[in-house]
């Protein structure tokens, strides 16, 4: 069996990388993920104002897809976030708007999905629209 490969569009902070990690490979049955990351990046994606940023993201993303087979993409965000002050319930919102647009980059992916790093750092939940 060949080994698979999900994609995490994640931030840069060190604290949230484990967990986000632990939660795809446990609940996908993926044995790696691809970190694409950015200093807020569901904020970067949802705003759309950075577009160096945006194209950066969107070219790391096709690697990923493209390289590795990649069916499973996520947009992540967290409690605590350096460059993204947005309460819990703005930063899912931003989740949801960057999963469209990670969704109109017509990827040959299955599924793009949310995740929200709770607080404390160490669990995950899916963000639903
Ligand atoms: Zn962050």
């Amino acid at each position: 069996m060949p080994e698979k490969f999900a994609a995490a569009i994640n931030c840069i902070d060190g604290r949230v990388q484990q967990a986000v990690r632990s939660f795809i490979i446990t609940n996908f049955e993926v044995d790696h993920v691809d970190k694409i990351t950015e200093a807020g990046a569901n904020k970067v994606l949802a705003e759309g104002l950075d577009k160096i940023a945006l194209e950066s993201i969107k070219k790391r993303v096709e690697f990923s897809v493209n390289g590795h087979n990649v069916k499973d993409v996520f947009v992540v965000g967290h409690f605590g976030c350096l460059a993204n002050p947005a309460d819990e319930d703005e930063q899912k919102k931003q989740i949801i708007k960057a999963i469209a647009v990670v969704s109109s980059w017509n990827l040959p992916v299955e599924n793009i999905l949310g995740i929200w790093v709770h607080k404390g750092l160490k669990t995950c939940s899916l963000v639903m629209p």
